[in-house]
């Protein structure tokens, strides 16, 4: 029996989850809920798995008399109590944006393990968790959840101790794959909404439409695994069946399928070391006779080039680029800015600010503010040119 914390557990990721949780009664034993404002969601699950905790991080509800076996905590400070002050095993980190980093680093500060979805928290303060999390191959501290990290995770699985040569990260391509560059600045919500693959929430599917998610699964990737910039790559591959490769030194690659489906790499980090059913249907081979693997197109989508960017100049700089990512998606989602102008907001606000440190919490937190403001003012300049 393991007990775990699900922050977020309203989410995509959440509720993938604890459809796991479902199907191995028995094996997991849920201690703690997190959700923003989705209150008649997170009530059900509470009545259903009877958490010791539960919190709401953007609203104060006068919890329903017959869920008083539970502490509820209400406001941001929830995330916080689920994560460092519930006894449990595993962390599932599922909320989205970098409002994340502090949990991860209380989950680990408490010795919990993390499974980590939001990426967000790792590419803003990744050394900050790389510091608490030592390597221990027997013992892994942090599991990725991202289904291609959990590919190239699984893939080093075999590599017994054998270094890689180059990480090679699919993607989808999203919707826009095939559109031409000014039909894709001028791309609605409803279209960027519509991922050809994947079934995730609003943030991570106009990230993958902008590429600005694999952008920040390139970071991701730097922090989980320890690769140099120059050994990750990126390419597109549309039917999104291999996961993710890694590529050794004699020339092997190793590559990681299924049918893309989350609750594969979700159950994978819950019940690590073990396998467990997930409900996901048998791949058939042959259906995927033209598995296409193409170059990525850094003109029409230049997040790629900023996460390589960001790395290289080091400091806080993922840290200014997720936070204006972050800022420029809620922009765009509110129509203030166009899809194209997602990209420049990023590259601007990067531009814009020197170096800044990354190496305690307060300074990524205090990047982290800093570039928010700067792309909130970038947004408002270039919605009042566009009036
Ligand atoms: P969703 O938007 O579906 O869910 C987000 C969850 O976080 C919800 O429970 C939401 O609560 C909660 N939340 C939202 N805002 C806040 C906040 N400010 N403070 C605390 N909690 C908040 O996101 P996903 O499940 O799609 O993604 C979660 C994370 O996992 C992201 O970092 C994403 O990049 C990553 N990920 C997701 C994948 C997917 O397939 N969905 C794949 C790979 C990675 P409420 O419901 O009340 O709003
Ligand atoms: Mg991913």
């Amino acid at each position: 029996m393991r007990d775990i914390v699900i922050l977020g557990s309203t989410g995509s990721i959440g509720r993938q989850a604890l459809d796991i949780v479902d199907r191995h009664p028995g094996r997991f034993r849920v201690l703690g809920l997190t959700a923003h404002s989705n209150d008649q969601l997170i009530i059900e699950q509470v009545r259903k798995y009877r958490p010791l905790m539960a919190g709401l991080t953007g609203k104060n509800i006068t919890p329903p008399s017959d869920t008083g076996f539970c502490q509820w905590h209400f406001g941001p400070s929830a995330l916080e109590v689920a994560a460092s002050q519930v006894p449990s095993d595993d962390v599932l980190v599922s909320v989205v944006g970098m409002i994340g980093l502090s949990s991860v680093l209380g989950a680990r500060k408490t010795g919990k393990r993390v499974l980590l979805a939001n990426k967000e928290a790792l590419v803003a303060g990744g050394q900050l968790v790389k510091d608490l999390c030592p390597e221990d191959s027997e013992n892994p501290t942090l599991l990725p959840v991202d289904s291609e990290h959990s590919a190239i995770f699984q893939c080093l699985m075999g590599a017994k101790g054998n270094t890689f040569r180059r990480l090679i990260l699919t993607a989808s391509g999203g919707p826009f794959r095939t559109w031409q560059k000014g039909r894709i600045a001028n791309a609605s919500p409803k279209d960027a909404l519509s991922h050809p693959t994947w079934r995730m929430g609003v943030k991570i599917t106009i990230d993958s439409a902008s590429m600005f998610n694999k952008a920040l699964e390139i970071i991701e990737a730097k922090w989980l695994f320890g690769a140099a910039p120059g050994q990750i790559q990126v390419v597109v591959h549309p039917e999104s069946i291999v996961h993710s490769m890694v590529e050794f030194e004699d020339g092997a690659v190793l590559a990681q399928m299924g049918l893309p489906d989350m609750r594969v790499p979700i159950a994978f980090a819950m019940a690590y070391p073990e396998r467990v059913a997930t409900g996901v249907k048998p791949m058939a081979p042959e259906d995927y006779y033209n598995l296409r693997f193409e170059q990525p197109d850094h003109e029409r989508f230049p997040a790629l080039r900023l996460a390589y960017e960001a790395l290289e100049a080091g400091g806080a700089a993922c840290c200014v680029l997720n936070a204006a990512n972050e800022t420029a998606v809620n922009g765009y989602l509110h129509h203030a800015i166009r899809f194209g102008q997602i990209a420049q907001v990023v590259e601007e606000t990067l531009a814009s600010l020197g170096p800044l440190s990354a190496d305690t919490l307060e300074a990524v937190l205090d990047a982290d503010q800093l570039a928010r403001e700067k792309s909130r003012e970038i947004i408002n300049q270039i919605s009042r040119e566009d009036i």
